[in-house]
């Protein structure tokens, strides 16, 4: 079994008493001092507007992706780039595929465009059936989301089958490639999202600063497609609607990808320890490639909340935990152990 990288200091939790937020995949690590420096510095700032339609924050991005800037467009976390997205292609009335459960953003915002929602259910495996997501396309579908890893499972389609789903999907239908939890997937498992992109132009790749880069409180979110269907999604660029701090946080990110990279890699360390553990007491988890872990069966949700922890919760008990605090997994393990007990 693999060990924490993280020292354990038991007392700590002894004397913590208090409630782990566990819900909202959120990185435990605070922003980087470099990147607090850096925002401080644009706080100073803070009586100016931002850029009227963001023109540095894309060529930032573009720049490290290895896109064109008209290529990207960004908005308020990935959220509000994927809704963007569905308002630019979208006609009231219009379908949106997608499986479910799924990360609560789609059917939310799926209901204020007016779309439809067609949700798939998830395999046995907790794996996004992508074939019948395709065979669910109809005539009035304009967008279909895949997501890599899935929420809340964590599971991955693989490359191939991904190759044959875009293959499959009609070139008037958007596919949003959501990618919230990439930098949490290990290099075998990483598809060429810039190739996908350049073969197929109705592909728009989705991500967010608010997960690896731990900046979920900025708001800050970006896709990157063909440049004919990015130039429709930024016609629907709120004025001013991306913060003056957003350029200077992902160019202090980026200066600082080591750092963060080491932080990702604690983090998902600690993942496999506590699913390894979790396994070995008989908790259903299937292997995640994101930053939380999903705990299947009836009761877990609610022996976790009972104990002050807070999970994302499902209708049949199981339950969708952030990893990478090892006093929470702690917590987790403790309270497991003891309902295994009985
Ligand atoms: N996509 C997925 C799959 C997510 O889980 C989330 C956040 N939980 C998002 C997108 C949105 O992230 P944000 O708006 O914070 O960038």
């Amino acid at each position: 079994m693999l060990e924490p990288t993280i020292p354990f200091d038991p007392s700590q939790f002894a004397l913590t008493g208090r409630n782990f937020e566990l819900g909202l995949s959120e990185n435990p690590f605070p922003p980087l001092p470099s990147v607090l420096d850096a925002l401080t510095s644009v706080m100073a700032q803070a009586n100016k507007y931002p850029e009227f339609l963001p023109e540095r924050l894309p060529r930032v991005i573009a720049n490290r992706v290895g896109v064109a800037p008209d290529q990207v467009v960004v908005g308020s976390g990935a959220t509000g780039v994927a809704m963007q997205i569905m308002q630019s292609v979208m006609t009231t009335g219009d379908r949106i595929v997608f499986a479910l459960p799924n990360f609560d953003g789609y059917p939310i915002m799926a209901g204020i465009v007016g779309m439809r929602a067609t949700a798939v259910p998830l395999d046995s495996a907790g794996r996004q059936d992508l074939r019948t997501m395709a065979a669910a396309i109809d005539r009035r579908t304009s967008v279909v989301v895949v997501c890599r890893p899935h929420n809340p499972t964590g599971t991955l389609v693989t490359a191939a089958e991904l190759e044959r789903f875009l293959a499959a999907v009609p070139k008037r239908v958007t596919v949003i490639l959501d990618e919230a939890y990439v930098e949490f997937v290990n290099a075998a498992n990483a598809v060429d999202a810039r190739a996908l992109v350049a073969k197929h132009p109705n592909l728009l790749v989705l991500r967010t600063f608010s997960k690896a880069f731990g900046l979920a409180g900025l708001r800050i979110g970006y896709a990157f497609g063909s440049p004919q269907l990015i130039e429709r999604v930024r016609r629907w660029q709120l004025p001013f609607g991306v913060n003056s701090a957003a350029v200077a946080a992902v160019t202090a990110s980026y200066a600082a990808e080591h750092e963060l990279k080491a932080r990702v890699a604690r983090i998902t360390t600690e993942r496999e320890y506590l699913r390894n553990s979790l396994l070995h007491l008989g908790v259903r988890v299937p292997r995640s490639f994101a930053n939380f872990l999903f705990l299947k069966g009836p009761g877990i949700a609610s022996a976790l909340e009972d104990v002050g922890i807070l999970a994302k919760t499902y209708a049949d008990g199981s339950a969708r935990i952030a990893v990478g605090d090892p006093v929470a997994s702690r917590a987790v393990l403790r309270t497991l152990r003891a309902a295994a007990r009985g």
